[in-house]
């Protein structure tokens, strides 16, 4: 029988089928030493399952390949790298001008990771329905104005007061499976309680199982908005890590900047002050822009610092 993990605890897994949900264990072979993962089966997995001869317990035998996944990788110990999610149709990223504000360059780290796992993203500013100071306003354009081009949609929504902009939120989901992300206080848990009232619910039914309570465990968990439609909450934005992304790797996380490789002088170019760099000659043409240009440098700078 085939299903879907919808909730990993680590030990045990629930795991939604055509008969309904089930609560399943791996069988022994689910060593992935092989794949320096600390664990074997994520949330959205596709798995087959069997039942044992008891007819008691639910086994996973077998698990289907992923179409895209996030990890968190770690960069000491290769073995504790982590999978947090997998097939993943969308990539939300709620943002927020004011209380608190999201900068351009945690917006552009986040772009970066999506790139790199594949995973088409769009960013939802939230909290629309407050007022806002012309500087915030300002904010919001260059939003617009920075990723729309790029192929990132933009969309104002507001997760306590507009219940027709949460209706169009709504229609994005048909379908997909959905990862929500953005940091602390962008109003993720009134968004996702909203779309899916139950999720408190699930979250406070974990936590009996967990000692250390409720926002400790690291595994991320998904719900399912209506048929079809998941949305998952990853526990963190810190599970965004790109760390190990090479230097000379992140430019083609960067889409307007990833038409131009193969063209520069030297073709291990970082696009810092190289001469013959296409990329330099374009920012200069003003066809990157100069904020997602001052992002690159930061994450490629910052990188170099945990060297
Ligand atoms: P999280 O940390 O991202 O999960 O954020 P929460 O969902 O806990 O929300 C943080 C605060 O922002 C809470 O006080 C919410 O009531 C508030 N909030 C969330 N969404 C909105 C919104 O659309 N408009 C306004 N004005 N406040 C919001
Ligand atoms: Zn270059």
């Amino acid at each position: 029988m085939k299903g879907r993990v919808i909730k990993s605890t680590g030990s045990w897994y629930v795991v939604q089928t055509e008969k309904g949900t089930k609560n399943a264990r791996l069988r022994g072979k689910f060593k992935q030493e092989d794949l320096k993962l600390s664990n074997p089966i994520a949330v959205g997995d596709w798995v087959l399952l069997e039942n044992e001869e008891d007819l008691e317990s639910t086994v996973i035998k077998d698990i289907l390949p992923r179409e895209n996944y996030i990890i968190r990788k770690s960069t000491r110990k290769a073995h504790h790298s982590h999978i947090i999610a997998s097939n993943i149709d969308q990539a939300f990223l709620i943002v927020t001008l004011k209380n608190p504000r999201t900068s351009l360059g945690f917006i552009d780290r986040f772009l970066v990771s999506t790139e790199s796992f594949r995973i088409p993203a769009s960013i939802l500013v939230n909290k629309m329905d407050l007022d806002f100071k012309d500087k915030e306003l300002d904010h919001l354009q260059d939003i617009r104005e920075i990723y729309e081009p790029l192929g990132y949609p933009v969309y104002e929504i507001s997760a306590l007061n507009d219940d027709a902009l949460l209706n169009q939120f709504s229609h994005l989901l048909k379908g997909k499976t959905t990862l929500l992300s953005g940091h602390s206080g962008v109003g993720k848990s009134t968004l996702l309680n909203k779309m899916v009232p139950e999720a408190k619910q699930t979250t406070k039914e974990i936590s009996k199982f967990s000692a250390k309570g409720v926002h400790t465990t690291t595994f991320a968990e998904m719900f399912e908005v209506e048929e079809g439609s998941y949305l998952i909450d990853t526990p963190g934005i810190k599970e965004f890590g790109i760390l190990d992304i090479d230097d000379f790797e992140l430019s083609h996380y960067f889409v307007e900047m990833r038409q131009y490789l193969g063209q520069c002088r030297y073709n291990n170019c970082q696009h810092v002050n190289e001469p013959g760099c296409v990329v330099l000659e374009k920012l200069e043409e003003g066809y990157i822009h100069p904020y997602r240009y001052d992002s690159y440098i930061n994450i490629l700078t910052e990188e170099d610092s945990h060297r």
